[in-house]
């Protein structure tokens, strides 16, 4: 790896919450990566909806091919811009585990459900599963990762919750920034979803090729396709389409980003926690950025059948919720505690389920006793 004096460096790591001797094998960076590849939430990601739900059909993206795919955009970036790859892996990897079921849908209702309660957000959710959720060490709780890895986590935060979140709080308090790495993460997850969905969307016979074509960045660079393979037929063209837009956005964040780095002159990593962020892309296509999110919010993301999903994610938490709220026993809560406490673990039940075991809970608590 030639890494820039500003990259992320595992050797100077600010540190594990419990202090551990270190490995043999792996620098500290993969073994955050290591240990969230094993984790419970991360298999469950394999259930979990990004757009479909589950069950829709096996040739969707899930949470799990998701986080793939951002994993592998965000190394192909940090090594083109010197910078730490086990760091960008471990955060993409890990950047979605706090997801509910049924995707942006099943967030919105868990959040309003718990709004009496603190609220519900994902990204938080993210770092309490690697810091106290998965229960398989014995000398913590947690899987006590590095703290550049939970900076990375925890892309946003309210700073009336990062007041209770001690050190990897503090910069959304400072307005400072997280390491590039963790920087980097946020843009490959936005152009691993943009792509993505696309092709997604026109797999499910959602989005047909003549709404893309409406879309001038995309029709642009699919007339440029066809007029090189002629005789390329419409799913081939997509498909290159798709993987030479990915390649255009790649490569403009790389190249704007390395030239905002070299204005300025960044030693260490601390630097780059007190400049202004410095991963972005360029204006031009910044806009072309939008206008793809734009389309795919109207042609995808408000389709009527993927409201309907939606709207069933909504009943499905809802419920759920309340019934777990008045029978806490049935999933082994005692009445112990607050109010407060049991809906905050009402919430992490919850936000722990597949979409299936979601649904499956749904119909065994609130549909049973219909008559
Ligand atoms: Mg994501």
């Amino acid at each position: 790896m030639n890494l820039k004096p500003f990259a992320a460096d595992p050797q100077k790591s600010l540190g594990r919450q419990f202090k551990e001797a270190p490995s043999k094998l792996r620098n500290d960076f993969q073994r955050d990566r290591d240990r969230i590849i094993h984790s419970g939430a991360f298999r469950r990601l394999e259930y979990k909806t990004q757009v479909f739900v589950n069950h829709e059909g096996d040739m969707f993206r899930t949470r799990l091919t998701h986080s793939l795919e951002v994993a592998q955009v965000a190394r192909g970036i940090s090594r083109t811009l010197g910078l730490h790859e086990d760091l960008a892996e471990a955060i993409a990897l890990a950047h979605d585990l706090g997801h509910t079921p049924f995707g942006h849908a099943g967030q919105t209702a868990l959040n309003r459900c718990m709004k009496e309660y603190g609220g519900f957000e994902h990204n938080l959710q993210s770092l309490r599963i690697v810091d106290s959720l998965e229960n398989d060490y014995v000398d913590f709780k947690g899987l006590n990762l590095t703290f550049e890895t939970r900076e990375g986590i925890l892309k946003h935060c309210s700073n009336k919750n990062a007041l209770k979140l001690g050190e990897v709080g503090k910069r959304f308090i400072q307005k400072k920034q997280p390491s590039l790495e963790a920087q980097l993460v946020n843009f490959a997850d936005e152009i691993a979803y943009n792509h993505h969905d696309i092709d997604d969307g026109y797999r499910s016979g959602l989005v047909t090729f003549d709404q893309l074509k409406g879309l001038s960045f995309f029709n642009e660079i699919s007339v440029e396709v066809k007029s090189e393979s002629p005789s390329i037929n419409e799913k081939q063209c997509i498909k290159s389409t798709i993987r030479r837009m990915m390649n255009i956005f790649i490569m403009d964040l790389c190249q704007y980003s390395k030239a905002q780095i070299d204005r300025e002159n960044f030693n260490c990593i601390d630097d780059i926690r007190n400049a202004d962020p410095m991963i972005g892309l360029s204006e031009d296509m910044a806009k072309k950025q939008q206008s793809l999110k734009r389309f795919l919010r109207e042609a995808l993301y408000l389709h009527p059948r993927v409201q309907a999903m939606t709207d069933n994610a909504n009943d499905v938490i809802n419920s759920i919720f309340e019934k777990l709220m008045q029978n806490p026993g049935l999933i082994n809560i005692t009445n112990e505690q607050s109010q407060n406490e049991l809906a905050i673990l009402v919430s992490d039940y919850i936000a722990g389920m597949t979409d299936r075991f979601a649904l499956q809970t749904f119909k065994k608590l609130c549909q049973s006793k219909i008559s």
